[in-house]
């Protein structure tokens, strides 16, 4: 019996086979369309010798070729590994070799990525590209037209492997997280009860589909309900705007970036945006003001809390409290539960700051090749590593990781809570606080900031002033640097654990 994702689409056959899957500017598939395709590449990776468990790595932008890659994939049992197309090509080896991938499926536009990255591994890696190409490396259209769609009726359950997706990296090395297709089922059957998802859906995905937070709480969800997918290769406000518009959108999926961009569209004013009823938002927390934006047009974020370990949803804001818990992250998915705990592991209190420890059917039981990294799990609950607190409803608030605490004077400064406040000048575009040693405190924070365009240099005095009556005295920067940049992740992260090598 096959339980796995890739039988998601055979279950959806009878119930709706003619309704429209996935629209990607021209080509529309419907689950009939859709099914047929995904199963051709499941013959044609099968013919190229990939076997069940075996690794299937995508390097591309958001595409129907995706979603058919991903399940054709899955209907082989093979595991699929979506690769960060803003990766160097020494990282996306790194991912080919640990995850020893048997084929690389990439984008014609990132030809000379790919090629970079194979270059790298030493090794001949078969490359197939998404879309026809000019250079004979075999497309999926041409392998997929030799071959008879796959019928073999496989053993494939929901323990089963079906994604190594590796972590951002913002912490260290990138971490394969071992996902099962019970993981995703779990973690979609979340979406579909917490966010009321229906057939009747039309979903447009604002961010990258190689992340969890569109992978697993957008392109699921809606396929395994039977929805309509929207899919572009590239985030333009301007065309999300008239996509919007286009196929009644009912629900968008992104990351507060992309939100804020779409409200500085000069179409933004006029376009028609009443079909919206969702928007699903993760990563990190939405900005007053872009919530403000929406609010003015009537529409209320979802805000999630979640990482690539646990596929990836914890916590979701439900819309109609986003006003009155602004700034929280909400409570725990339907499936999943969290708690906060203390160092040595107690229960804390509501108020009280602690590690965010989680469970649930959605959460990984390991990382790939990585048995050193057991330290993450703690009698069945998996340690995230970000330090969080609960208000008298149980609603969570995010502190920041732990990792980037600092301890001054004996005092726990939360470095996020202190960009915030930083953020409030309107000379500074980005900004990150680190610790650094300190004789008497121990540490101290120390600010890293980036100026906008034009805006005039600041002075250690001029950071002290702003923050004086908005935060405690210890956990105003003593000291900052000025830089044109900060080192970010492929996914946008800022790299504290180097400004902190730096710095110190
Ligand atoms: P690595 O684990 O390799 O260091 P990473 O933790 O950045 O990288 P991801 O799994 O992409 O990799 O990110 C998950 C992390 O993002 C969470 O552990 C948390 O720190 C942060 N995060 C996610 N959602 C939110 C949110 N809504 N508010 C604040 N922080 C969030
Ligand atoms: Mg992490």
């Amino acid at each position: 019996r096959n339980t796995g994702i890739g039988s998601w689409l055979d279950r959806r056959l009878e119930r709706s086979g003619s309704k429209t899957a996935v629209i990607d500017g021209e080509n529309t598939l419907t689950y009939v369309q859709l099914r047929d395709q995904a199963a051709r590449i499941a013959s044609a990776l099968d013919a190229a010798g990939v076997r069940q468990g075996d690794r299937v790595a995508l390097l591309g932008e958001n595409s129907a070729e995706f979603v058919t890659a991903l399940f054709g994939t899955e209907m082989l049992g093979a595991v699929f590994v979506p690769l960060n197309t803003r990766l160097a090509p020494a990282e996306i080896a790194f991912q080919l070799e640990d995850s020893e991938a048997k084929v690389l499926i990439h984008d014609v536009a990132l030809t000379q990525l790919a090629a970079a990255a194979v270059a790298n591994l030493g090794t001949d890696l078969p490359r197939w590209t998404t879309q026809p190409n000019q250079d004979g490396t075999p497309s999926l259209g041409e392998l997929t037209a030799e071959v008879q769609p796959w019928a073999e009726d496989r053993e494939i359950g929901l323990d089963d492997l079906a994604v190594i997706l590796y972590t951002s990296g913002t912490t260290g090395q990138p971490k394969g997280a071992c996902l099962t297709h019970g993981n995703f089922t779990w973690n979609a059957y979340n979406v579909l009860v917490d966010f009321d998802v229906a057939s009747t859906d039309v979903s447009l995905q604002i961010s990258p589909m190689f992340h969890v937070a569109s992978l697993g709480m957008g392109v699921l969800p809606v396929l395994l309900k039977g929805a309509t997918l929207v899919v572009e290769s590239k985030f333009i406000p301007g065309r999300a705007l008239e996509l919007i518009e286009q196929h009644g959108i009912t629900w968008l999926a992104g990351v507060p970036t992309t939100y804020q961009m779409l409200t500085e569209d000069p179409a933004w004013e006029t376009t028609d945006i009443s079909t919206v009823t969702k928007m699903t938002c993760g990563g990190s927390a939405v900005p007053m003001r872009v919530i403000e934006a929406y609010e003015e047009r009537g529409l209320h974020f979802t805000n999630c809390y979640g990482m690539t370990e646990t596929s990836p949803g914890v916590t979701t804001l439900p819309a109609d409290r986003s006003r009155e818990k602004a700034g929280s992250s909400g409570i725990s998915q339907f499936w999943t539960d969290f708690r906060i705990v203390d160092p040595m592991g107690e229960t804390a209190p509501s108020g009280e700051p602690g590690e965010i420890l989680v469970a649930g059917p959605n959460v990984i039981k390991e990382y790939w090749k990585r048995p050193d990294a057991v330290t993450s799990w703690e009698d069945g609950w998996f340690r995230t590593g970000d330090m969080g607190y609960t208000d008298d409803d149980g609603f969570l608030y995010i502190s920041d990781r732990i990792k980037d605490m600092i301890i001054s004077g004996g005092e726990n400064v939360y470095p996020a809570e202190v960009e915030a406040a930083i953020l409030r000048m309107p000379s500074i575009q980005s900004v990150a606080v680190v610790g650094v040693p300190h004789q008497k405190w121990g540490e101290v924070p120390h600010a890293v900031v980036v100026l906008r365009d034009g805006a005039q240099p600041i002075t250690d005095q001029d950071l002290q002033d702003h923050l004086a009556d908005k935060l405690a005295r210890y956990k105003v920067p003593k000291t900052l640097t000025i830089v044109e940049e900060l080192p970010r992740t492929a996914s946008g992260k800022i790299r504290k654990n180097l400004l902190r090598e730096r710095f110190s």
